[in-house]
Protein backbone atom coordinates (compact mmCIF):
# COMPACT_ATOMS: atom_id res chain seq x y z
CA UNK A 1 0.00 0.00 0.00
CA UNK A 2 1.24 3.50 -1.23
CA UNK A 3 1.77 5.26 2.02
CA UNK A 4 0.29 9.13 1.95
CA UNK A 5 2.96 12.10 2.97
CA UNK A 6 1.42 14.92 3.71
CA UNK A 7 2.82 18.03 1.54
CA UNK A 8 2.11 20.57 4.14
CA UNK A 9 3.46 18.99 7.38
CA UNK A 10 5.16 15.56 6.88
CA UNK A 11 2.64 13.79 8.34
CA UNK A 12 2.30 9.90 7.19
CA UNK A 13 0.86 8.57 9.95
CA UNK A 14 -2.33 6.62 8.49
CA UNK A 15 -4.73 7.34 11.61
CA UNK A 16 -4.21 11.16 10.67
CA UNK A 17 -5.12 10.75 7.17
CA UNK A 18 -8.80 11.68 6.11
CA UNK A 19 -10.22 10.71 2.55
CA UNK A 20 -12.33 12.78 0.61
CA UNK A 21 -13.81 11.50 -2.71
CA UNK A 22 -11.22 9.40 -2.55
CA UNK A 23 -8.75 11.90 -2.33
CA UNK A 24 -6.23 11.81 1.08
CA UNK A 25 -6.33 15.11 3.37
CA UNK A 26 -4.18 15.08 6.62
CA UNK A 27 -6.24 16.17 9.68
CA UNK A 28 -3.08 17.15 11.35
CA UNK A 29 -2.65 20.35 9.15
CA UNK A 30 -6.96 20.74 8.63
CA UNK A 31 -6.31 24.63 10.02
CA UNK A 32 -3.35 25.44 7.81
CA UNK A 33 -4.89 26.26 4.40
CA UNK A 34 -4.87 29.68 2.71
CA UNK A 35 -3.14 31.95 0.75
CA UNK A 36 0.63 30.97 0.23
CA UNK A 37 4.06 33.44 -0.37
CA UNK A 38 5.19 33.71 -4.16
CA UNK A 39 8.78 32.79 -4.13
CA UNK A 40 10.37 35.62 -6.54
CA UNK A 41 9.28 38.13 -4.42
CA UNK A 42 11.75 41.32 -4.72
CA UNK A 43 13.00 42.92 -1.75
CA UNK A 44 14.39 46.41 -1.70
CA UNK A 45 18.02 46.52 -0.98
CA UNK A 46 18.49 49.77 -0.38
CA UNK A 47 17.20 50.16 2.79
CA UNK A 48 18.86 50.92 6.21
CA UNK A 49 19.02 50.02 9.91
CA UNK A 50 17.48 52.73 12.47
CA UNK A 51 18.82 51.92 16.10
CA UNK A 52 18.45 54.77 18.43
CA UNK A 53 21.11 53.79 20.38
CA UNK A 54 24.28 51.32 20.06
CA UNK A 55 24.77 47.81 21.01
CA UNK A 56 27.00 46.45 24.04
CA UNK A 57 30.33 44.94 22.93
CA UNK A 58 28.53 41.75 24.13
CA UNK A 59 25.73 42.28 21.68
CA UNK A 60 27.79 43.82 18.52
CA UNK A 61 30.26 40.14 19.06
CA UNK A 62 27.50 38.18 18.49
CA UNK A 63 25.22 40.16 16.14
CA UNK A 64 28.84 40.14 14.17
CA UNK A 65 29.25 35.88 14.49
CA UNK A 66 25.48 35.27 12.92
CA UNK A 67 26.21 37.05 10.13
CA UNK A 68 29.55 34.83 9.90
CA UNK A 69 27.58 32.16 10.49
CA UNK A 70 24.74 32.64 8.09
CA UNK A 71 27.49 33.59 5.68
CA UNK A 72 29.24 30.22 6.51
CA UNK A 73 25.36 28.15 5.89
CA UNK A 74 25.74 27.39 9.08
CA UNK A 75 22.50 27.34 11.81
CA UNK A 76 22.87 29.37 14.51
CA UNK A 77 21.39 29.01 18.09
CA UNK A 78 21.43 32.16 21.16
CA UNK A 79 20.67 31.02 24.77
CA UNK A 80 20.27 34.09 26.38
CA UNK A 81 19.45 35.29 29.95
CA UNK A 82 16.06 37.55 30.15
CA UNK A 83 16.26 41.16 29.32
CA UNK A 84 19.66 40.60 27.71
CA UNK A 85 18.24 42.17 24.49
CA UNK A 86 17.96 39.23 22.24
CA UNK A 87 15.92 40.95 19.26
CA UNK A 88 19.25 43.64 19.51
CA UNK A 89 21.77 40.78 17.80
CA UNK A 90 19.47 39.44 14.98
CA UNK A 91 18.97 43.19 13.54
CA UNK A 92 22.05 42.82 11.64
CA UNK A 93 21.65 39.42 10.42
CA UNK A 94 18.20 40.99 8.96
CA UNK A 95 19.95 44.06 7.33
CA UNK A 96 22.39 41.48 5.57
CA UNK A 97 19.33 39.23 4.12
CA UNK A 98 17.73 42.34 3.19
CA UNK A 99 20.68 44.41 1.42
CA UNK A 100 21.52 41.13 -0.37
CA UNK A 101 18.11 41.05 -2.16
CA UNK A 102 17.16 37.49 0.57
CA UNK A 103 13.59 36.44 2.18
CA UNK A 104 14.02 36.67 5.63
CA UNK A 105 11.39 36.28 8.05
CA UNK A 106 11.10 36.23 11.97
CA UNK A 107 8.39 34.47 13.83
CA UNK A 108 6.96 32.85 17.26
CA UNK A 109 4.79 31.23 19.05
CA UNK A 110 2.45 33.88 19.88
CA UNK A 111 0.34 36.59 18.63
CA UNK A 112 0.93 39.12 21.01
CA UNK A 113 4.85 38.94 20.32
CA UNK A 114 4.41 39.01 17.22
CA UNK A 115 2.77 42.07 17.18
CA UNK A 116 5.27 43.55 19.90
CA UNK A 117 8.01 43.03 17.18
CA UNK A 118 6.72 44.10 14.47
CA UNK A 119 6.21 47.10 16.02
CA UNK A 120 9.69 47.62 17.03
CA UNK A 121 10.90 46.45 13.13
CA UNK A 122 8.84 49.21 12.01
CA UNK A 123 10.79 51.47 13.73
CA UNK A 124 13.72 49.72 12.80
CA UNK A 125 13.81 49.43 9.23
CA UNK A 126 11.80 52.25 8.21
CA UNK A 127 12.59 52.27 4.44
CA UNK A 128 11.45 48.28 3.89
CA UNK A 129 8.02 46.88 4.23
CA UNK A 130 7.12 44.36 7.00
CA UNK A 131 4.23 41.99 6.93
CA UNK A 132 2.39 41.39 10.20
CA UNK A 133 0.85 37.84 9.87
CA UNK A 134 -0.60 36.23 12.00
CA UNK A 135 -4.37 33.98 12.49
CA UNK A 136 -7.23 36.53 11.53
CA UNK A 137 -4.52 38.94 10.21
CA UNK A 138 -3.21 37.65 6.48
CA UNK A 139 -4.06 40.17 3.80
CA UNK A 140 -0.69 41.11 3.47
CA UNK A 141 1.31 38.16 3.29
CA UNK A 142 4.01 39.47 1.72
CA UNK A 143 6.77 41.94 2.24
CA UNK A 144 10.73 42.87 2.51
CA UNK A 145 10.31 41.52 6.06
CA UNK A 146 8.16 38.68 7.36
CA UNK A 147 6.83 38.82 11.09
CA UNK A 148 4.44 36.01 11.84
CA UNK A 149 3.17 33.50 14.70
CA UNK A 150 4.80 29.82 13.77
CA UNK A 151 1.37 28.73 12.61
CA UNK A 152 1.52 31.18 9.61
CA UNK A 153 4.80 29.36 8.53
CA UNK A 154 2.77 27.18 6.11
CA UNK A 155 2.59 30.13 4.07
CA UNK A 156 6.32 29.97 2.95
CA UNK A 157 6.92 27.14 1.99
CA UNK A 158 11.06 26.78 0.75
CA UNK A 159 10.64 30.55 1.25
CA UNK A 160 13.07 31.51 3.44
CA UNK A 161 16.57 32.22 3.00
CA UNK A 162 16.56 33.16 7.07
CA UNK A 163 14.40 32.42 9.06
CA UNK A 164 14.87 33.39 12.92
CA UNK A 165 12.48 32.03 15.48
CA UNK A 166 12.33 33.23 19.04
CA UNK A 167 10.68 31.39 22.30
CA UNK A 168 11.15 27.78 20.68
CA UNK A 169 10.84 26.15 23.97
CA UNK A 170 7.68 27.87 24.37
CA UNK A 171 4.33 26.51 24.00
CA UNK A 172 2.62 25.73 21.43
CA UNK A 173 5.86 25.56 19.27
CA UNK A 174 8.09 23.23 21.36
CA UNK A 175 7.05 19.05 20.38
CA UNK A 176 4.62 20.00 18.36
CA UNK A 177 5.59 17.49 15.51
CA UNK A 178 3.25 19.53 12.70
CA UNK A 179 4.73 22.84 14.06
CA UNK A 180 8.12 21.28 13.68
CA UNK A 181 6.92 20.34 10.21
CA UNK A 182 6.29 23.68 8.74
CA UNK A 183 9.00 25.64 10.45
CA UNK A 184 11.55 23.44 8.54
CA UNK A 185 9.33 23.27 5.36
CA UNK A 186 9.70 27.01 4.94
CA UNK A 187 13.53 27.16 5.35
CA UNK A 188 15.43 27.81 2.02
CA UNK A 189 18.75 28.57 3.43
CA UNK A 190 19.77 28.85 7.26
CA UNK A 191 18.07 29.26 11.07
CA UNK A 192 18.45 31.10 14.40
CA UNK A 193 16.92 29.92 17.17
CA UNK A 194 16.93 32.55 20.40
CA UNK A 195 16.22 31.06 24.01
CA UNK A 196 15.97 32.42 26.82
CA UNK A 197 15.09 29.31 28.99
CA UNK A 198 17.13 26.94 26.81
CA UNK A 199 18.13 23.63 28.39
CA UNK A 200 21.59 22.17 28.79
CA UNK A 201 20.19 19.35 26.86
CA UNK A 202 18.82 20.67 24.09
CA UNK A 203 21.50 23.22 23.17
CA UNK A 204 23.99 20.00 23.20
CA UNK A 205 21.40 18.31 21.12
CA UNK A 206 22.11 21.28 18.77
CA UNK A 207 25.54 21.40 18.48
CA UNK A 208 25.56 17.52 17.73
CA UNK A 209 23.60 18.23 14.81
CA UNK A 210 26.25 20.86 13.50
CA UNK A 211 24.68 23.78 14.50
CA UNK A 212 26.39 26.61 16.52
CA UNK A 213 25.60 27.43 19.94
CA UNK A 214 26.26 31.83 20.92
CA UNK A 215 25.76 32.31 24.85
CA UNK A 216 24.48 35.84 25.48
CA UNK A 217 24.52 36.85 29.22
CA UNK A 218 24.48 40.69 29.55
CA UNK A 219 21.13 42.46 30.31
CA UNK A 220 21.53 44.63 27.55
CA UNK A 221 21.81 48.18 29.60
CA UNK A 222 24.18 46.30 32.02
CA UNK A 223 21.78 46.45 34.79
CA UNK A 224 21.25 43.80 37.23
CA UNK A 225 17.49 42.32 37.03
CA UNK A 226 15.57 43.01 40.22
CA UNK A 227 15.66 41.06 42.81
CA UNK A 228 11.83 39.83 43.77
CA UNK A 229 10.37 40.94 46.90
CA UNK A 230 8.30 38.33 48.70
CA UNK A 231 5.12 39.16 51.00
CA UNK A 232 3.57 36.82 52.53
CA UNK A 233 -0.13 36.26 54.63
CA UNK A 234 -3.19 34.71 54.15
CA UNK A 235 -5.43 35.78 50.89
CA UNK A 236 -7.72 38.65 52.79
CA UNK A 237 -4.04 40.22 53.79
CA UNK A 238 -2.63 39.40 50.36
CA UNK A 239 -5.38 41.32 48.81
CA UNK A 240 -5.10 44.31 51.03
CA UNK A 241 -1.20 44.12 50.32
CA UNK A 242 -2.11 44.37 46.63
CA UNK A 243 -4.33 47.18 47.38
CA UNK A 244 -1.40 48.96 48.98
CA UNK A 245 0.99 48.56 46.31
CA UNK A 246 -0.98 49.83 43.45
CA UNK A 247 -1.61 52.83 45.45
CA UNK A 248 2.04 53.54 46.26
CA UNK A 249 2.54 52.85 42.02
CA UNK A 250 0.21 55.02 41.58
CA UNK A 251 1.38 58.12 43.09
CA UNK A 252 4.89 57.24 41.68
CA UNK A 253 2.86 57.08 38.47
CA UNK A 254 4.31 54.06 37.30
CA UNK A 255 2.35 51.20 35.16
CA UNK A 256 2.07 47.47 36.88
CA UNK A 257 1.20 44.25 35.36
CA UNK A 258 -0.42 41.75 38.00
CA UNK A 259 -0.06 38.71 37.41
CA UNK A 260 -2.25 35.49 38.28
CA UNK A 261 -2.22 32.27 38.42
CA UNK A 262 -5.89 31.68 36.33
CA UNK A 263 -8.21 33.06 34.45
CA UNK A 264 -10.74 32.67 37.30
CA UNK A 265 -8.38 34.18 39.70
CA UNK A 266 -7.43 37.35 36.62
CA UNK A 267 -11.31 38.14 36.90
CA UNK A 268 -11.57 38.16 40.36
CA UNK A 269 -8.44 40.07 41.05
CA UNK A 270 -9.60 42.41 38.58
CA UNK A 271 -13.23 42.78 40.44
CA UNK A 272 -11.58 43.70 43.51
CA UNK A 273 -9.24 46.12 42.74
CA UNK A 274 -11.30 47.89 40.52
CA UNK A 275 -13.69 49.13 43.16
CA UNK A 276 -10.63 50.74 44.85
CA UNK A 277 -8.83 51.83 41.71
CA UNK A 278 -10.41 52.67 38.42
CA UNK A 279 -7.67 52.72 35.99
CA UNK A 280 -7.11 49.46 35.19
CA UNK A 281 -8.14 46.22 33.17
CA UNK A 282 -7.12 42.67 32.14
CA UNK A 283 -6.19 40.07 29.78
CA UNK A 284 -5.97 36.40 29.29
CA UNK A 285 -6.41 34.30 26.37
CA UNK A 286 -9.62 34.06 26.11
CA UNK A 287 -10.85 37.97 26.75
CA UNK A 288 -11.70 39.68 23.90
CA UNK A 289 -9.95 42.58 21.56
CA UNK A 290 -6.79 42.06 23.83
CA UNK A 291 -3.86 43.50 21.39
CA UNK A 292 -6.64 46.67 21.98
CA UNK A 293 -6.43 46.41 25.65
CA UNK A 294 -2.45 46.16 25.59
CA UNK A 295 -2.18 48.83 22.93
CA UNK A 296 -4.42 51.34 25.10
CA UNK A 297 -1.92 50.47 28.37
CA UNK A 298 1.36 51.66 26.49
CA UNK A 299 -0.29 54.64 25.40
CA UNK A 300 -0.59 54.66 29.29
CA UNK A 301 -4.51 54.61 29.42
CA UNK A 302 -4.25 52.25 32.40
CA UNK A 303 -2.06 52.48 35.46
CA UNK A 304 -2.89 48.66 36.14
CA UNK A 305 -3.34 45.29 33.83
CA UNK A 306 -4.11 42.52 35.90
CA UNK A 307 -3.07 39.34 33.86
CA UNK A 308 -2.35 35.32 33.27
CA UNK A 309 0.75 34.23 31.89
CA UNK A 310 -0.28 35.71 28.00
CA UNK A 311 2.27 38.51 29.34
CA UNK A 312 4.57 36.66 30.40
CA UNK A 313 6.68 36.88 27.67
CA UNK A 314 7.18 39.26 25.15
CA UNK A 315 5.32 42.44 25.37
CA UNK A 316 7.71 45.54 26.16
CA UNK A 317 6.99 48.33 28.54
CA UNK A 318 8.31 51.05 29.57
CA UNK A 319 9.30 51.55 33.19
CA UNK A 320 6.95 49.13 34.38
CA UNK A 321 6.50 47.58 37.89
CA UNK A 322 5.02 43.88 38.29
CA UNK A 323 3.45 42.00 41.00
CA UNK A 324 2.91 38.23 41.25
CA UNK A 325 -0.35 37.36 42.89
CA UNK A 326 -0.22 33.87 44.32
CA UNK A 327 2.94 33.17 43.49
CA UNK A 328 3.79 29.72 45.10
CA UNK A 329 0.75 28.27 42.52
CA UNK A 330 1.55 25.06 41.08
CA UNK A 331 1.62 27.16 37.92
CA UNK A 332 4.49 28.77 38.44
CA UNK A 333 8.26 26.90 37.57
CA UNK A 334 11.81 29.01 38.84
CA UNK A 335 11.78 29.48 35.32
CA UNK A 336 8.33 31.61 34.90
CA UNK A 337 8.93 33.81 38.12
CA UNK A 338 12.58 34.65 36.48
CA UNK A 339 10.89 34.93 33.35
CA UNK A 340 8.28 37.55 34.58
CA UNK A 341 10.38 39.44 36.78
CA UNK A 342 12.17 40.03 33.50
CA UNK A 343 9.64 41.97 32.69
CA UNK A 344 10.84 44.38 34.47
CA UNK A 345 13.57 46.94 33.44
CA UNK A 346 13.62 46.79 30.20
CA UNK A 347 14.48 50.35 28.81
CA UNK A 348 17.44 51.60 28.47
CA UNK A 349 16.13 55.24 30.26
CA UNK A 350 13.87 53.27 33.09
CA UNK A 351 16.37 50.20 33.90
CA UNK A 352 14.98 49.79 37.35
CA UNK A 353 11.32 48.56 38.74
CA UNK A 354 10.06 46.98 41.42
CA UNK A 355 8.91 43.18 41.45
CA UNK A 356 6.59 41.97 44.25
CA UNK A 357 5.43 37.88 44.98
CA UNK A 358 2.19 37.83 47.07
CA UNK A 359 2.29 34.46 48.01
CA UNK A 360 0.47 32.51 50.83
CA UNK A 361 3.75 30.78 51.92
CA UNK A 362 7.49 30.50 50.62
CA UNK A 363 8.38 27.38 48.07
CA UNK A 364 10.84 25.90 45.92
CA UNK A 365 10.31 27.53 43.13
CA UNK A 366 9.89 31.41 44.89
CA UNK A 367 13.00 30.42 46.88
CA UNK A 368 15.05 28.83 43.13
CA UNK A 369 14.00 32.05 41.37
CA UNK A 370 14.95 34.44 43.83
CA UNK A 371 18.73 32.57 44.09
CA UNK A 372 19.33 32.04 40.16
CA UNK A 373 18.68 35.97 39.86
CA UNK A 374 20.95 36.65 42.94
CA UNK A 375 23.89 34.62 40.97
CA UNK A 376 22.99 36.42 37.55
CA UNK A 377 23.33 39.35 39.18
CA UNK A 378 26.66 38.60 40.77
CA UNK A 379 28.00 37.27 37.31
CA UNK A 380 26.88 40.06 36.17
CA UNK A 381 29.33 42.17 38.77
CA UNK A 382 32.35 39.92 37.62
CA UNK A 383 31.97 40.92 34.26
CA UNK A 384 32.76 44.70 34.61
ZN1 LIG B 1 -0.47 17.73 7.19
Amino acid sequence: MNTYVCPVCGNADTRAIGFLNNKPYCRKCLTFKGQEAKKDYQVNTKGDLYLSYPLTEDQSKISAQLIENFKNKENSFVAAICGSGKTEIILGAIHYCLTNGLHVGFCVPRRDVAIDLYDRFKTIFKDNSIALVYGGHTTLIQADIICCTTHQLFRYKDYFDLLIVDEVDAFPFHNNETLNSIFYRSIKGNYIMLSATASEASLKEFEKEGGKVLYLNERFHRYPLPVPEVKTGNRFALLFKLYRLIRIFEKQEKQVFIFTPTIKECESIYRFLHILVKKGNYVHSKRDNREGIIQDFKDKKYMYLVTTSVLERGVTVKDLQVVIFNASHSIYTSETLIQISGRVGRKMDAPEGKVVYLSERYNEAIQESIASINKSNKNLQNLF
